[in-house]
């Protein structure tokens, strides 16, 4: 059978483990795992015209428009036509996912589906002390003293963003502008849904997904 290479999609709300799941894809399947955020990020620490563009668009917690980031993801993906990959924050929008089509029709579309309350929960565990910048997280980090600085004493504050209503604000944009997008990849029939609340759970069915699909196409996995 003649191995093809694998085009991948993957879906998911912020706080959703994407980035985990993304890492674990890549190092299974030797998929290259593309962000857009990373680019974004890349193009920002370097002072391109793009970063400074998109920096002011970040900032503001606002997407960037459509024809900016489709531009940089068609450059990074034209330079890979030759190698698998995983396309990671891109398309957000119908808009996006109409231009990606016009350079490659992704073969397999995952998309993670976390509970609202779940995500809401994840994502408002940031606690920062303003006057150093340090940050802990409840779940992973957290202040040896609910809501104190270890080194000042100082009170901890949430950053606007963080506060529950900031994020489910953020999770209810992010339904709006992905139920196309999603709608358009089920039509298609390769929208793949994985529901839960952790990570770890879920991986054994994306895992099985991607090496029955490696399969299918003649590719060999370890
Ligand atoms: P991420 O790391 O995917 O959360 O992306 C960080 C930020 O970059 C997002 O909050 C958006 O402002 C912007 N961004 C990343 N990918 C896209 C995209 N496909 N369309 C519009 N904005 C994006």
């Amino acid at each position: 059978m003649a191995s093809k290479l694998l085009r991948a999609v993957i879906l998911g709300p912020p706080g959703s483990g994407k980035g985990t799941v993304c890492q674990r894809i890549a190092a299974s399947f030797g998929l290259q795992h593309l962000s857009s955020g990373h680019f974004l990020r890349e193009n920002i620490r370097t002072d391109t015209e793009l970063g400074i563009l998109a920096k002011q668009y970040i900032q503001q917690g606002l997407l960037i428009p459509d024809h900016v980031i489709t531009r940089l993801m068609m450059t990074e993906l034209e330079s890979r036509r030759v190698q698998p990959w995983l396309l990671d924050g891109f398309p957000r929008t119908l808009t996006q996912a109409e231009a990606l089509d016009t350079i490659c029709q992704p073969d397999l579309v995952i998309s993670l589906n976390i509970p609202f309350e779940t995500l809401k929960d994840r994502l408002s565990r940031r606690w920062i002390h303003p006057s150093s910048g340090r940050v802990y997280n409840l779940e992973f980090n957290p202040p040896q003293v609910q809501g104190v600085d270890d080194i000042t004493g100082e009170p901890l504050i949430q950053r606007e963003d963080d506060k529950p209503e900031a994020v489910a604000a953020k999770l209810r944009q992010y339904k709006e502008v992905a139920k196309p997008v999603i709608e358009l990849y089920k039509t298609r029939g390769i929208l793949h849904s994985f529901s839960g609340t952790e990570t770890n759970k879920i991986w054994p069915y994306v895992y099985s997904l991607f090496s029955n699909k490696m399969a299918s196409i003649g590719v060999k996995t370890a």
